[in-house]
């Protein structure tokens, strides 16, 4: 491991600014992680729920998070998974189904009988359909309508996942649900880790500090601008410091409002829109379907998904309630995310219950709701080509966010390969300025 003396500033304390300090700081060099917010952890961070940690957006671990994991292993928690088969529902036009295994399918009264075959037969093939193809190119719209059939893709898919991308699901490259796939191929399968996603989080934190990094809360970014030999950046009330790189893991719109002119004018130019979420948190005295996954087509609610967390986590850690997310991606102009969280919390309250009737108004122990305004990227056809670099032409700066995780799905686990390629970038550049060598 090559020592280097470079200071080196990472904006945001998410996954992916933690897991690049700590790897630039085992690497020897001075670190300095500003977060804007009170707590570390971006979209993964947490509430306190009766003394305990409770995630704002339910999150899970899929056996294929390599990257993550590999992290996980490296701070200590490399037996702190807790992996449980899980299970799938299915609430359309308010009645509930199973949608697990074969017998399921062939009972899934929605579709009609040779659709649920086709639907069973195509599903299998899916991934192996697309290999080789160039889906980047290609609209999920119409790879999907060619394979299923126009009643499947009305009835299920465009609800089902176009809730994640809003009216535009039908234009999003058919490659970003192929990877999906990959990733979920063992969708059945999830974990979770001991002491929630703080514990990572936390051992993050802990391995950054022990190896002489700086971590600053409450510290948000104002103004970047890069420099002939560094970046200078304004933060909190006017304090200015200098840093020889910054990794920026803001996403985009948001680092475009920082950057100064001359940086501005650097920055690759993307219209790239996101999707928002608002999310309800339940604590409930009962468990609702038992299942982790549950879409709500049609059924008259604002939200259209459930996450029974319990279903993962078990009860023991918030005293027998069942900790249930409600769920609705939405854009962050929409009527629905400009809500005022309480309103929006006893609408779905009572949405909750008429969905499921048997939850009577003292099982609701609590509800609270969160948003984020800036989640799921919306790629383009052919974002492949166009997926902005990491690396700020002409500057000092990196940025490492969710739109450049692409093809990956976005996840913790794609924020840890993303922040290995980024870090690896920049101490390759260390490594050639310290040998003399030219930039590349
Ligand atoms: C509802 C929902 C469910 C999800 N489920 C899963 C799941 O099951 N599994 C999974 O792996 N992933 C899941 N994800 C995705 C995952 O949370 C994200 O992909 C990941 O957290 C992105 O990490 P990041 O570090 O890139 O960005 P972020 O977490 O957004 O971190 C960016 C950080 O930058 C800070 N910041 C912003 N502006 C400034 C500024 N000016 N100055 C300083 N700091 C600033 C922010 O406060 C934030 O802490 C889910 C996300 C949501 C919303």
């Amino acid at each position: 491991m090559t020592a280097h003396s470079a200071q080196v500033v990472v904006i945001g304390g998410g996954i992916c600014g933690l897991a690049a300090a700590h790897r630039l700081t085992r690497h020897g060099l001075q670190v300095t992680v500003l977060e804007g917010g009170d707590r570390l952890g971006g979209l993964g961070s947490f509430f306190s729920h009766g003394g305990q940690a409770v995630e704002r957006f339910y999150h899970c671990l899929m056996p294929t998070d390599d990257e993550l994991l590999g992290l996980m292993d490296e701070v200590g928690l490399k037996d702190a998974v807790r992996w449980r088969k899980t299970t799938m529902g299915m609430i359309v036009e308010g009645r509930r189904h199973r949608f697990n295994s074969p017998l399921d399918l062939l009972r899934f009264t929605p579709l009609r009988f040779h659709e649920r075959v086709r639907f069973g037969v195509v599903s299998l093939l899916l991934r192996r359909l697309g290999s080789g193809r160039d889906l980047d190119t290609l609209r999920t719209e119409d790879w999907l309508r060619g394979l299923y059939g126009d009643r499947i893709w009305e009835e299920l898919f465009a609800p089902m996942f176009g809730s994640k991308f809003g009216a535009s699901f039908g234009d999003v490259p058919a490659l970003y649900l192929w990877q999906r796939l990959g990733r979920e191929r063992n969708v059945a399968t999830r974990g979770y880790p001991k002491g929630g996603y703080r514990a990572i989080i936390d051992a993050l934190r802990t391995s950054i500090e022990e190896a002489g990094g700086t971590i600053r809360l409450s510290t948000p970014v104002r103004r970047i601008g890069s420099t002939a030999d560094g970046c200078s950046l304004t933060v909190g009330d006017g304090e200015v410091l200098a840093a020889e790189k910054v990794l920026s893991t803001v996403p985009l719109p948001q680092l475009r409002l920082l950057a100064d002119d001359a940086l501005a004018s650097r920055l690759p130019q993307s219209d790239l829109r996101y999707q928002g979420v608002v999310a309800g948190v339940f604590f409930l005295r009962r468990k609702l379907t038992g299942h982790y996954w549950t879409p709500v087509l049609r059924c008259g609610t604002e939200f259209d998904g459930v996450v029974e967390m319990s279903a993962l986590t078990g009860t023991d850690a918030h005293d027998g309630s069942h900790l249930v997310y409600v769920i609705r991606y939405t854009d962050r102009s929409s009527r629905l995310y400009r809500g005022e969280p309480d309103r929006i919390a006893a609408r779905w309250t009572l949405q909750l219950r008429e969905l499921f009737p048997e939850l009577r108004p003292e099982d609701v122990e609590s509800a609270r709701v969160f948003k984020a305004p800036f989640v799921e990227p919306v790629h383009p056809l052919g974002y492949s080509t166009t997926r902005p670099p990491i690396v700020v032409d002409g500057t000092n700066l990196l940025s490492a966010t969710t739109a450049h995780v692409y093809p990956d799905v976005t996840s913790w686990n794609s924020s840890v390969k993303l922040a290995n390629r980024a870090t690896s970038h920049l101490l390759d550049t260390l490594s050639r300025r310290e040998a003399g060598e030219p930039a590349q």
